[in-house]
Parts: C-alpha cells; sequence; structure tokens
C-alpha cells in the first residue's frame, strides 16, 4: 500500500484541508495522525473491520483494546451506558486533553474495537488536528499509539514513517506531540475509581476532583508481578523497547554515575556498542559509549517529552545495551519511571 503523507502547517491551520483523511476514515481505512500525548493510528470505532486493520497494522494482540476517541461530551451516552457522574466531572476538568475513561460500553461499540471486554475507554484529546479530523468526519476514532507492538510510541511524524509506511492509507505530520507519554487511564467502573495508567494527568491532579481515586497496583509494582493482574490489558506486554538491551540504575546519583561508568568501560572494552540515558546534570560525567541527555532533572515536562524519541535514537544510532538514569516515582515522574520499566522488561540494577 503506498501510504499518503500529509503534511500541515500549525500555524494556519484553518486554511488546511482534512477532507481526504475524512474520507479515507468514513470508508474503513486507517489514518496516523498527531495528538497532544502521542501520535495515534486511527480507524473507525464503531467499525469492526477498521479495529481489526488497526491491530494488523500495529502487529498489536487482538486483546488489547483501542482507544475510542471523541469530540463532544455527548458522544459519552452514545459509547457507554451507566455513565457515572465522575465521569462529567472529570471531563469538566481535563477534557479535551489526555486522560481516558473506562466505562461499561454500550451495544454499538463493536468487541473487535474493546478486545472483547464488556468495557469501552474513551479520550477527548485536545489536538487541533485530531480535534478536527473526528468533528468533521462525524467518525468515532479507535486510535491506539501509531508505532509497531512493543516499539517506542512515536512522538514525531518520522517516528510513524518508521513504523508504518506501507502499512496504513495515510499520515498526517502535524509535527512533534507536545507531552509525548499515553493518556493517563481512569477506571470508573468499579466502585472506586481506579488510575490504570499513569500519565501526563497526575494522581494529584485527579484527587482533587475524585479524593477517593486508588492507583492499580500493577502500576506502581517494580516487578513484573505475575500475581498482579493487570487491570488494563495492555499492561501485560512488553512495551516502548528499544532494540538495544536497556538496563535502568538506581540509588544515589553518585553511585549511579559510579555503576554505569563502570558497566559501559567493561562493554567498551569488548567491543560492544554502549548509549547512556543521562540528564543535563551528568550528562558530563560519562567518558564511555554514547551519551544522550533527556533533559534538565528540574524540568519533568521536557523529559517525558523526550522520552520515547531518546529510545528510538539509540536504536537509530544502533546500540547493543542502553544505561539509564532512573527518575523520582512521584507527580509526572510517576508515568516517565513506568513507561521506562517497561521499556527495560523491569531490569533495574540498585547501587548502593
Ligand atoms: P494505547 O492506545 O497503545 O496507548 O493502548 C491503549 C491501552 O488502553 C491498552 O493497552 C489498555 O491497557 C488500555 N485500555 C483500553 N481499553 C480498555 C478497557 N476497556 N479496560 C481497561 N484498559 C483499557
Ligand atoms: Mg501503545
Amino acid at each position: 500500500m503506498k501510504t499518503i503523507i500529509q503534511k500541515v502547517n500549525q500555524t494556519d491551520l484553518e486554511n488546511v484541508s482534512f477532507s481526504e483523511a475524512e474520507k479515507l476514515l468514513k470508508n474503513g481505512e486507517l489514518v496516523a495522525f498527531p495528538t497532544e500525548t502521542v501520535y495515534g493510528l486511527g480507524g473507525n470505532a464503531l467499525d469492526e473491520t477498521a479495529a481489526k486493520k488497526i491491530y494488523a497494522a500495529k502487529g498489536r494482540p487482538s486483546d488489547n483494546p483501542l482507544i475510542v476517541h471523541i469530540a463532544s461530551v455527548d458522544a459519552l451516552n452514545v459509547l457507554a451506558n451507566d455513565v457515572p457522574e465522575a465521569a462529567y466531572q472529570l471531563a469538566d476538568v481535563f477534557w479535551p486533553g489526555p486522560l481516558t475513561m473506562i466505562l461499561n460500553k454500550s451495544k454499538i461499540v463493536p468487541y473487535g474495537t474493546t478486545g472483547g471486554l464488556d468495557t469501552v475507554a474513551i479520550r477527548m484529546p485536545s489536538h487541533p488536528v485530531a480535534k478536527r479530523l473526528i468533528a468533521e468526519s462525524g467518525v468515532y476514532i479507535a486510535a491506539p499509539s501509531a508505532n509497531l507492538s512493543g516499539r517506542p510510541s512515536p512522538t514525531t511524524a518520522q517516528h510513524v514513517i518508521e513504523d508504518m509506511d506501507g502499512r496504513i492509507a495515510m499520515i498526517i505530520d502535524g509535527g512533534s506531540a507536545q507531552i509525548g507519554l499515553e493518556s493517563t487511564i481512569v477506571d470508573l467502573t468499579q466502585d472506586k475509581p481506579m488510575i490504570l495508567r499513569p500519565g501526563f494527568i497526575t494522581m494529584e491532579k485527579l484527587k482533587e476532583v475524585l479524593p477517593e481515586i486508588g492507583i492499580d497496583p500493577a502500576v506502581v509494582s517494580k516487578k513484573m508481578n505475575k500475581n498482579i493482574v493487570a487491570k488494563a490489558p495492555g499492561m501485560k506486554y512488553r512495551h516502548y523497547a528499544p532494540k538495544g538491551e536497556l538496563t535502568i540504575f538506581e540509588g544515589t546519583m553518585d553511585k549511579v554515575i559510579a555503576t554505569i561508568n563502570q558497566m559501559a568501560k567493561e562493554k567498551v572494552e569488548q567491543n560492544l556498542s554502549v548509549g547512556i540515558l543521562a540528564t543535563d546534570e551528568t550528562k558530563d560525567k560519562y567518558p564511555y559509549g554514547v551519551v544522550k541527555s533527556i533533559g534538565s532533572r528540574n524540568e519533568e515536562q521536557e523529559i517525558a517529552a523526550h522520552l520515547f524519541g531518546i529510545l528510538r535514537d539509540f536504536d537509530t544510532i544502533g546500540v547493543s545495551y542502553i544505561l539509564s538514569e532512573s527518575f523520582e516515582d512521584n507527580s509526572l515522574s510517576q508515568a516517565i519511571m513506568n513507561r521506562l520499566l517497561k521499556a527495560a522488561g523491569y531490569q533495574v540494577v540498585q547501587c548502593d
């Protein structure tokens, strides 16, 4: 399949036409598009055949459900049953934006979209391109991240082209995704609202609206714990993995730097290629390997925005090993560490 690439000028969006993308979506084809979190791989959420195409293009296991993107709160009652008051309270504060809610699905949502579940994940994105595609096409767009299953999520159109060129009908290039991490997922189908995936909307911000909110044990676990059954089916799969073997180093900064240097030296002496994921504060302290800074430790949002891109950069360079510093486990860094731990397959070295 020849993939059409439409480059859009962010500063002149009103004058851009998305009619071709909208026609493709209405006809059950797939279109990748920018959102404020990461690039999405969109198809008609109510068309089981389109959902199947999404799974095929990504190589995604079919029990890993898709998020349905909407452009108006009215869609909640169309796609979901028994919508609780909490959903409207969250929508009021955080939509449009990087928050996904899990609700009981209505009849019109096919099981092909929900991975066989009776619940459906719904989000209203704030990115102007995403908003227009949904509103103008009149299609509820099922859109997982537009990467091949298992790879780091795409934060630029170039990342999408790497993974999806020739596999889908169209890619809309709208520049870099601002946030760089996928949406926060909140399950509203149980008695107590629960965070199933941390993201840009942090626990603290959610608590201001729903003080009783909890967090799924699988999210805070530092291990791939088989005894903890992940509520969000996607959590059980290997995710975000770069091609090089990624290890995270935890402990005091001095010890982390010393341990990474020792390991990097050993690898380099064996002629193995090493990448080091450092920060602005530490990047000059590593004499071995290819050192890349993810940003300043004082700028969590910058680190979040650079995470997936830097993992892909190491793939492009072709390093066999990636040695990474770790981050705090609170606020936005909780989401950063959650993605990094998964990318590393939970391979962590304690430096004490
Ligand atoms: P992605 O779009 O690639 O970020 O993946 C979406 C993720 O949302 C999936 O991997 C699931 O973990 C989660 N998700 C989607 N639908 C549901 C649902 N009905 N119940 C629980 N988690 C869901
Ligand atoms: Mg994904």
